[in-house]
Order: structure tokens, then C-alpha cells, then sequence
């Protein structure tokens, strides 16, 4: 995958980052901590190394959402931009793939924490689904690809 940077930022303009690839993996978390926390039945996420991601205005605000994981949004117009598990090694940084600037630059390949999923919420999109974290999906030759086809 090639290393290209992807820009992002909230609604408001104040929190912008970049981060540059190689993606690690992208896909949906239907999780009940990304619900409350985004305010949606699922959020779709990608994941970069976290030292090839930086803010690049103003800093965004913190939340600790469990004592494993740390979440950031704008504190002036409340979008969710990034979760990061503070223990993961390799240190890695989701970014919430619609905030980049160009929502179809990564695709979703799974659903994860599906058993949190409401029964109203239709995402039968042809993707694996787990009904837990399921295992590490960096790993799983058999996903489609994070890049859009012909990226
Ligand atoms: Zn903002
Ligand atoms: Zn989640």
C-alpha cells in the first residue's frame, strides 16, 4: 500500500490531521462505547501507525472513554475525529473515515461488536462480520482491501 497522506479535520475547521499510510486496516465498530460516543449505530474507522499521524492545528480535546482507550474531538463543534488503545503495540491511531477530507479514499472491510447492533440498523454489505473484536484482522489475507480499486 502506498504511502500516501490522508488529511482530515472536524466540522468546524479548528482540528485538522494528517496521517500517512501504509493503512494498517478499515472497518466498521458497532461497539456500544462508539455509539454513545459518536451518537450512531456504527462508525467506521481506519487505522494508521501512530507515529505517522499528527495534528496539524489546533489540538483537539481528550477523552478517556475506558481506562484502556482514549478518544479525541473538537471541543468547539463536538465531531469525533480519532480512538486510540493505549496498550496496542504496535502503537496505532484510528481516524474516523468519514472526518477525512476525502470520505471514499478508505473503505470499511468488516463489522465489528455486531452483537451491539440495533435490529433496525441494515448494513448488509456483503462484509465479514464478528460479533466480538474478533481476531486480529491485520492479518486476515482473505479481507478486500482498505484502497479504493485502483489506488
Ligand atoms: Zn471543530
Ligand atoms: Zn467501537
Amino acid at each position: 500500500m502506498r504511502d500516501e497522506v490522508y488529511e482530515g479535520g472536524c466540522l468546524c475547521g479548528a482540528v485538522r490531521y494528517a496521517a500517512t499510510g501504509p493503512v494498517r486496516s478499515a472497518g466498521w465498530c458497532h461497539c456500544r462505547i462508539c455509539q454513545r460516543a459518536i451518537g450512531a449505530p456504527s462508525v467506521p474507522w481506519g487505522s494508521f501507525f501512530l507515529e505517522n499521524f499528527r495534528w496539524t492545528k489546533a489540538k483537539p480535546s481528550l477523552h478517556h472513554s475506558s481506562d484502556k482507550a482514549e478518544r479525541s474531538f473538537c471541543p468547539t463543534c463536538g465531531s469525533s475525529l480519532t480512538f486510540r488503545f493505549l496498550g496496542s503495540d504496535p502503537a496505532e491511531i484510528d481516524v474516523t473515515l468519514v472526518s477525512l477530507d476525502d470520505p471514499d479514499g478508505l473503505r470499511p472491510q468488516w463489522h465489528i461488536w455486531t452483537m451491539s447492533a440495533p435490529s433496525w440498523h441494515e448494513y448488509d454489505d456483503g462484509l465479514k462480520r464478528y460479533q466480538d473484536n474478533g481476531p486480529d484482522r491485520s492479518l486476515d489475507p482473505d479481507l478486500p482491501s482498505p484502497l479504493p480499486p485502483g489506488r
